[in-house]
């Protein structure tokens, strides 16, 4: 199976986590956020054109109260009622002075009768006090006009009361566009038959649009319409629902036949919806990958670098196949578990195989090597003398008579008595460049470093002496009265000419083994000397 590292893990998270939380935002902004900001920018949108509506009524419901208190007055249903000329001047010098209209802010007061006939009219632009002479209402030229009569079917609009009849609107004047407000006149009590109807105009000056502006809180723009063919712009009464976010809307304010004669733009506060991935967006994710890289760093000092150096450290101990116990500084509870377990398990390994190496290579009954150690032993120092030259003696040890000795006192006192001769040998010979093992039964094999014959006899006699002085008792031996033990060497020399190059172990034990059988038939309790090469025999007995 491909495995991956750490890093590799921790990048591929890393980048998951990102393009996951990039994702999920961008859906959400996309499918919950983005809707539902765009019904409520959509709202706010209609909600400033319906403020715009408000903003005209508001504008003209004062000209409409003063409209509406002239119409529903007792004189000025008298001044088309009676006859008397005097009394109808004293009315329109009472009521139509040039004060009149700039305290009313009126730029035009006409009166007609039910036929329509304009009783009188009077234009005067209460800005600039300029006389004005109007003649929107002349139904010939235009005739359209006789819309303004409120009593009209179709009158347009009833701002103040729906049992008088009274309409409101824009119309088109020489003086340029104009709002117009007209009632039916009737008594002060409303009672009587309507006798004609008042007419007040007011041209649009150029404060309209700021005016509009500040009843909206947004900025509208006024433009007037020269070329009337914008006819698919709704009106500004009619309510047309958003579908989408726009800049701006525009509105029409329509003469008494329809035609365009204003258009007001609004500007929208809310333009445009704001982008899927906004500021606001970009730095959520950068924020994300700060936090991930922070985890990533956290994450980094205090599990995967420890796990890291722990793998490592084992690796290193697998490669050098020596064990060296793990740190124990973590600050995770389960790390820290993990290598005191490990050196734990390692130190059981250890000491297994310590047992596993002594089970092998030491003898169970005697505690000194066995025969398998010693040919290891004398494998590597045969390698080392082929290549530096040889120079070293194998002597086989062999206890004498000890069949009977075994029949006398027993196999269990056999193997004490085995123990002690394997003890003794061992003991002298407790160099590292040397080695006595129990080469099976009764019988010892030895690796001495040194081929002088005399040092060699000197120290076998100390020997024989050794065991003349422990003194084990052994009534059926015929050589002593105590246990004896013989002796069979084999010296290798080194030789001038390369002779000794195809020498085996086995040669050389098997020379020691021969000596050996000569000591035993010299009469035991003594050694014998080959020598390789055999310039020189030798054998001493005690
Ligand atoms: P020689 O002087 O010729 O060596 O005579 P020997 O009796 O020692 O020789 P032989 O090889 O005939 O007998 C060896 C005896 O050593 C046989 C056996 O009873 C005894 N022996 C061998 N291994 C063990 C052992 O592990 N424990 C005990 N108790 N006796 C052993
Ligand atoms: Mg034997
Ligand atoms: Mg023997």
């Amino acid at each position: 199976m491909k495995t991956i590292s750490f890093n590799q893990l921790q990048f591929r998270i890393f980048f998951i986590l990102i393009f996951l939380f990039s994702g999920l935002l961008g859906a959400y902004r996309f499918f919950i956020q983005q809707p539902q900001l765009a019904t409520s920018l959509i709202a706010y949108s209609e909600r400033e054109l319906s403020s715009l509506k408000t903003a005209i009524f508001q504008l003209n419901q004062p000209f409409a109260t003063l409209n509406y208190d002239y119409s529903i007055w007792t004189d000025t249903y008298k001044f088309i009622t009676q006859d008397n000329e005097e009394d109808k001047q004293e009315y329109i010098e009472d009521n139509y002075l040039d004060d009149t209209f700039l305290s009313l802010k009126i730029d035009g007061v006409f009166i007609f009768d039910k036929q329509f006939n304009p009783l009188f009219t009077k234009g005067l632009n209460h800005q600039t006090n300029q006389p004005l002479k109007f003649n929107f209402f002349d139904l010939n030229e235009y005739p359209h006009n006789k819309a303004i009569n409120p009593q009209l079917k179709n009158a347009q609009r009833r701002l103040i009361d729906t049992e008088v009849a009274n309409t409101f609107g824009t119309i088109n004047t020489l003086y340029g566009p104009a709002f117009y407000y007209s009632t039916e006149i009737l008594k002060s009590d409303k009672t009587g038959p309507a006798v004609g109807f008042l007419v007040f105009v007011r041209l649009l000056n150029d404060s309209f649009a700021q005016q509009l502006s500040q009843l909206t809180l947004t900025t509208v723009e006024v433009s007037h319409i020269t070329t009337p063919n914008q006819t698919d712009i709704p009106k500004w009464d009619e309510t047309v629902p958003l579908t989408a976010l726009t800049p701006t809307s525009e509105r029409l304010l329509v003469d008494p036949a329809n035609n365009p004669l204003i258009k007001i733009t609004l500007n929208h506060t809310n333009q445009a919806m704001p982008s899927l991935w906004s500021f606001e967006t970009l730095m959520l994710i950068l924020s994300m990958i700060m936090l991930s890289i922070s985890v990533y760093f956290i994450l980094g000092n205090f599990v995967i670098q420890p796990v890291k150096q722990l793998a490592l450290n084992i690796e290193e101990m697998d490669k050098a196949k020596a064990y060296k116990a793990l740190p124990k500084d973590f600050i995770i509870t389960e790390l820290l578990k993990l290598s005191t377990h490990f050196n734990a398990l390692m130190d059981t390994v250890n000491r297994q195989n310590a047992l596993l190496n002594e089970q092998v290579f030491v003898d169970e009954l005697t505690r000194i090597s066995n025969r398998r150690a010693f040919e290891r032993f004398l494998e590597t120092h045969m390698v080392i003398s082929q290549r530096q030259g040889f120079n070293f003696s194998i002597i086989m040890a062999d206890i004498d008579q000890f069949k009977a000795y075994n029949d006398h006192f027993g196999h269990l006192a056999g193997d004490e008595a085995i123990t002690i001769v394997a003890q003794t040998l061992n003991s002298f010979f407790p160099r590292k460049d040397e080695m006595c093992a129990r080469y099976g039964g009764e019988e010892f094999i030895i690796l001495f470093n040194d081929t002088n014959i005399t040092h060699i006899s000197q120290k076998l006699d100390v020997i024989i002496n050794k065991f003349a002085e422990l003194n084990i008792d052994h009534p059926q031996s015929s050589v002593a009265s105590y246990l004896t033990v013989s002796f069979g060497v084999c010296v290798v020399k080194s030789q001038p000419s390369d002779q000794n190059q195809h020498l085996t172990s086995e040669t050389i034990i098997d020379m020691a083994d021969k000596a050996l059988y000569q000591a035993k038939e010299k009469g035991r309790n003594q050694y014998n000397i080959n020598t390789i090469p055999p310039d020189a025999g030798y054998k001493k007995s005690s």
